[in-house]
């Protein structure tokens, strides 16, 4: 296993950018009264610290999404677990997601958000890696963008380490070996 993870975001600069993406969502919608949905487990940090900036007036609901297993590269399938349908029919639905890399799990979310009747959904995810896209969704708010870059930290596992780490690294050469 590499040694500590190289810093790229530090954690004021996730408090900054959660901040402002909370204040996007308050934008769009004003009136409060929303759901927002964690993507566990790479989003509990993510949505937690989210919730607390989006302040009173939130329902929190989670699904469990599975694609990467022990590797740095996505199977390709996405496993969900399940939802809590009272929180998304009828509502008005944040779906939090830490990072959106070939978009598969984002699409599969929304799609499943959408079949249960949400009124509206926002996709907010604090990091787009755009150019691994398989799948064409481009989410509705973005913290911040970065190149193809496997990703730790502040919820972000690899092979369920460095999930508590409070900032957002990267790992050194040869991690998926
Ligand atoms: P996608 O389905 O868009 O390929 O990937 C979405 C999920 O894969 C995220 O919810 C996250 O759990 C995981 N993921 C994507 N990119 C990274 C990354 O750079 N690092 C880590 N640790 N997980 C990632
Ligand atoms: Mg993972």
């Amino acid at each position: 296993m590499a040694g500590r993870p190289e810093c790229v975001f530090d954690a004021a600069q996730i408090r900054e950018g959660v901040r402002d993406l909370a204040r996007r969502i308050r934008e769009r919608w004003p009136e409060g009264g929303l759901t927002l949905l964690c993507v566990l487990k790479g989003a509990a940090l993510f949505a937690a610290d989210l919730a607390r900036e989006l302040g009173d007036g939130l329902e929190l609901t989670f699904v469990q999404a599975r694609s990467y297993g022990k590797s740095t590269v996505s199977s390709g399938e996405v496993t969900l677990g399940e939802f809590e349908d009272e929180a998304l029919r009828g509502r008005r639905v944040v779906v939090a997601d830490t990072i959106v890399d070939t978009g598969l799990t984002l699409s599969r979310v929304v799609a499943e958000v959408r079949e249960r009747g949400a009124d509206a959904i926002l996709t907010c995810v604090l990091v787009d890696k755009p150019v691994r896209r398989t799948v064409d969704v481009t989410p509705d708010l973005v913290g911040f963008t970065v190149p193809d870059r496997f990703l730790v930290g502040y919820g972000l596992d690899h092979d369920g380490h460095h999930r508590g780490l409070p900032y957002l690294g990267v790992l050194g050469e040869s991690a998926d070996e």
